[in-house]
């Protein structure tokens, strides 16, 4: 015993002795202050511009004034984006005011509309929500987004603040709803494309415990699979699936690479079948870096049927970043204030000719219009 009591002690000077500021990090540090830098000397490559002027097909309204419109544009000249497309959520005279604000620059916006819910559970919405289409389309609009369904359905854009609330219950359409039906046509005589978000990625359907790998994004943007009608990934995935199959002159863009991240091959899968599917790799660079090697052999594959896009807003220095992924063959950096993840990232190191497809040919032939 009183060996024991000793060997305990020892023990505990011991510890105690080792206790200081420099090591004690690994207990006190939070997940969430976790900061690493990488420490190898090995090629870091800054770009500043895209390779090939770029199209960013997927932004939102971030310019409050006319004079965050110049400075957009500025950003987008350093950074060589020759036009964004801003999805814009907006109908009737929401989208008029949009469309007036960034029209002193026509060349370098574009707006896209979104359908009008109102009432979408009443009689003869499909017909008033077409109606209102066509005008949005005679206001300027050039396409329809970013249709949000991250499982409870399309909603008014006006209960979007109740998108994510648990306190609406109420189930709306999904995108292959035989509702939905007169509008992708409509789409698609118009020829206007459909930008879709559908669920999240993986990481948000599980628990965000000790084993979650995409941890604080689990957190943040956490899917609650108990959720009264709640639809899950795969359920909008096959709602996304019907609706291109049955839909084929209309041209659909499942943005975030459909929030396949952590399975591609489900979104290969979709694109190998049905040629009027693109889709966008916005705000999905934190997602797809880690793992360089088959993300580059997948984008190489589809080099045709991707397009580049931030999400970000223009101040938040994304430009750079996403050149950096698709362009240089850089390893092991960090972007965990801008992306959330503790992850290390690789550059995708990606084809010139891919390079040029992703960034401006692919988004091109689609918005070819006769
Ligand atoms: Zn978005």
């Amino acid at each position: 015993m009183r060996y024991d009591h000793l060997l305990l002690c020892a023990i505990c000077t011991s510890v105690l002795a080792a206790a200081d500021p420099a090591t004690d990090g690994a207990d006190l540090i939070l997940l969430k202050d976790f900061r690493p830098e990488s420490i190898y000397h090995i090629p870091q490559t800054q770009v500043h511009r895209a390779k090939f002027a770029a199209i960013d097909v997927h932004t939102h309204d971030y310019a409050k004034t006319p004079e965050e419109v110049d400075a957009w544009v500025a950003a987008m000249d350093g950074a060589n984006i020759s036009r964004s497309i801003v999805l814009s959520f907006a109908t009737g005279d929401a989208l008029a005011a949009l469309i007036a604000k960034y029209g002193r620059y026509p060349d370098r916006f574009e707006l896209w509309c979104y359908f009008d819910f109102t009432d979408w559970d009443k009689p003869g919405w499909s017909e008033r929500a077409v109606a209102d289409l066509h005008h949005s389309h005679e206001l300027g609009a050039r396409g329809v987004g970013e249709l949000m369904d991250k499982g409870m359905g399309f909603k008014p854009i006006s209960t979007t603040a109740t998108l994510t609330s648990h306190s609406d219950t109420t189930v709306g359409m999904h995108i292959n709803d035989p509702r939905m039906k007169p509008l992708l046509a409509a789409c698609a005589q118009l020829h206007m494309p459909i930008n879709i978000h559908i669920g999240e990625d993986a990481w948000m359907y599980h628990a965000p415990d000790a084993t979650n790998d995409g941890l604080m994004n689990a957190a943040k943007w956490r899917v609650d699979r108990q959720r009264p009608g709640l639809a899950d990934h795969d359920y909008l995935l096959a709602a996304l699936e019907a609706a291109v199959r049955d839909n084929p002159a209309t041209t659909f863009i499942a943005c975030h690479l459909a929030n396949c991240c952590a399975d591609l091959t489900q979104l290969g899968r979709l694109l190998d079948a049905y040629p009027n599917l693109y889709a966008d790799i916005a705000a999905r660079y934190g997602e797809i870096a880690p793992i360089p090697r088959f993300v580059q052999a997948f984008i190489e594959r589809y080099h045709t049927r991707l397009l580049y896009g931030t999400d970000n807003h223009y101040t938040v220095g994304i430009y750079p970043v996403t050149f950096r992924i698709l362009e240089t063959a850089d390893e092991h950096f960090y972007e965990t204030g801008k992306f959330g993840y503790h992850w290390p990232l690789y550059g995708l190191a990606l084809s010139e000719q891919t390079l040029q497809d992703l960034y401006h040919d692919n988004i091109a032939r689609v918005l070819q219009r006769p």
